[in-house]
């Protein structure tokens, strides 16, 4: 029944000819069919899409992003979010629901491109460590063989980092991990990300130290840079300090400015800047194209708090 639903992608019961007509008739009694198709979609002049689904009786965005050779599905695993991180639209939303693993899965199975994903990113709306249960679940849906067939180095997973799900992550699960770091100085960060006075930065580096990486295993670091507050020399160098022994890429993002925030984007000349003292040092870093800006489909700007209430965006 799993290759029917993951592999062969029926979309009723009635198409698992496989099976007797009695045993589709109790799983048409029994069992709701779960596919969701998407409410409402986005395009960017840049040609991501931005799909808005249905869960828990509310809305989850994913953002789907192509590229020549490459194309990505960035997914949600809660409706909003409970860690009130500084820069982000989904923290203002407050935190609504977790999203079962069939409305994860949901977003890459009723997504009208999902034949064609080459990479899956769990880094839209919610923080997946917070919602353990049901992300591992999905991501052994993702993964296995009996399931969607998607190798280990095609799904990503990014936390801020908590503890001990990390723990639990990595003993269950074989993708990717992207770490969101955004500042080496452990007090600093706590201004940018307030939860982290819980999970500290040298308790959640400790344990990476711990992780054995293979070609297929990687970890990066994501670094949204923001001007005068995370971009200069002496954040370059202590990052240089703290990920020594950790074979890790950074990835610096550029920011874009939510409504209400004093934050502002480095300049593309700090970017740069930061890019080369790090490959300078030791540590490989790019700098990320920004997609979807036009349909608030970039990274940090996923929200459906709009749709809650009929108030919208300047409410933030
Ligand atoms: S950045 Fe991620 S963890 Fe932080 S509030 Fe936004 S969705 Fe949650």
């Amino acid at each position: 029944m799993a290759r029917a639903l993951y592999q062969r992608r029926v979309s009723s019961f009635d198409e698992m000819t496989d099976l007797s007509h009695s045993i589709r008739q109790t799983l048409h009694d029994e069992f709701q069919w779960g596919l969701t198709p998407h409410h409402k979609v986005d395009i960017s002049i840049d040609g991501t899409k931005k799909y808005l689904f249905p869960a828990e009786g509310k809305f989850v965005e994913a953002a789907y992003i192509p590229e020549l050779n490459r194309k990505t599905l960035c997914l949600s695993t809660q409706v909003g979010c409970k860690m009130g991180c500084l820069f982000c639209m989904t923290a203002r939303q407050g935190f609504q629901a977790h999203l079962t693993a069939g409305e994860i899965i949901n977003q890459v199975r009723s997504l009208p491109e999902g034949h064609e994903l080459p990479n899956i990113v769990y880094m839209g709306m919610g923080e997946p460590l917070d919602n353990l249960e049901e992300t591992l679940k999905s991501l052994e849906i993702l993964t296995s063989d009996w399931g969607m067939g998607f190798g280990t180095q095609r799904v990503t997973v990014s936390s801020i980092g908590i503890m001990p799900a990390m723990e639990e992550f990595f003993a269950r699960s074989k993708v990717r991990f992207a770490w969101s770091l955004h500042n080496p100085f452990e007090d600093e960060r706590q201004n940018l990300l307030p939860v982290q006075t819980v999970h500290g930065l040298s308790e959640i580096l400790q344990f990476l130290k711990t992780i054995q990486l293979t070609d297929t295993r990687r970890m990066s670091i994501e670094y949204i840079a923001f001007a005068g507050v995370n971009d200069t020399p002496r954040h370059v160098k202590e990052l240089v300090r703290i990920l020594h022994g950790l074979k890790i890429r950074v990835n610096l993002i550029r920011f874009h400015p939510i409504p209400g925030t004093p934050l502002r984007g480095s300049d593309e000349k700090t970017l740069q800047f930061m890019k080369e003292a790090l490959a300078a040092k030791g540590v490989p870093a790019t700098v990320r194209k920004s997609r979807g800006q036009d349909i608030y489909a970039a990274c940090g700007l996923l929200s459906t708090k709009a749709l809650l209430k009929p108030t919208a965006v300047e409410d933030f």
